[in-house]
């Protein structure tokens, strides 16, 4: 018995924690909500396989946060085990941004209250910072992900096929509608390589003719899945 490498450990690991493309707009949504967002733009190119974009509004990273933001087991949300009896936020192990490094090539734009404009850093795969630099981008963090799984040639397989492909975003369709329900003053929108699948004004709690579902997708995504939720919803 020999012991694996630890870069084969952290590849294997991160895989638990990352399974899919939904599993990783997940965890990017749950980091916008617990800085507070109320906006949220996911863009995804070619399934989220190319491409996955998260855009928030919330309150940025702290530039003395930044170096550790991507380190395995580091994290704002808690301190000690104890603090597990009062959890007020969606993650708390640290893990999400450090096992997407580790899987795909990731971007951090980020910008605080207390920062004059917003900074976008490279990372490798070990979740440190390789480059920075300026960017235009308003109060709130935009993490991109590029070439998903592209050291996991298993687990790209598995998606290989176009329904698996189409399974997979409309369960990143549904997870947003999950999200919309459960937050009803977040304004979210969901975009599949350029076209508008989904989004939810602000106002669609109070006036159901303000929700707007969504459907402008030319290769079959006609969900009705949003405005069915969004009936149940309003008949509550
Ligand atoms: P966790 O959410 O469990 O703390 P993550 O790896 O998901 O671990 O994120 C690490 C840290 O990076 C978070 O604790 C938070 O401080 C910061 N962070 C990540 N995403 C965002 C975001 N969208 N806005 C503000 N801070 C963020
Ligand atoms: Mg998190």
């Amino acid at each position: 018995m020999k012991q694996l490498p630890g870069e084969t450990i952290r590849l294997l690991s991160s895989s638990q924690v990352i399974t899919s493309v939904v599993s990783v707009v997940k965890e990017l949504i749950e980091n916008s909500l617990d800085a507070s967002a109320t906006n949220i733009d996911v863009k995804l190119d070619d399934y989220g396989f190319s491409k996955i974009e998260v855009r928030d509004n919330g309150s940025g990273i702290k530039v003395e946060d930044v170096p550790v933001m991507a380190m395995k087991h580091y994290t704002s949300k808690i301190s000690s085990s104890e603090d597990l009896e009062r959890l007020t936020t969606y993650g708390f192990r640290g893990e999400a941004l450090g096992s997407i490094c580790s899987i795909s090539e990731v971007l951090v734009t980020t910008k605080t209250a207390a920062d004059d404009i917003s900074t976008q850093y490279a990372l490798n795969s070990n979740g440190h910072v390789t480059s920075k630099k300026p960017s235009h981008l308003g109060q709130g963090t935009t993490v991109t992900v590029l070439n998903l799984f592209k050291n996991l040639p298993v687990r790209k397989q598995f998606y290989s096929t176009s329904r698996k492909c189409k399974e997979e975003l409309k369960k990143v369709q549904d997870l947003l509608t999950a999200y919309g329900i459960i937050k009803p003053d977040l304004r979210v929108t969901l975009i599949h390589n350029k076209y508008l699948l989904q989004k939810r004004c602000e106002e669609w709690r109070d006036s159901c003719h303000g929700t707007l579902l969504l459907t402008a997708c030319p290769i079959g995504f006609r969900s009705t899945f949003f405005s069915i939720q969004f009936r149940q919803y309003c008949s509550l």
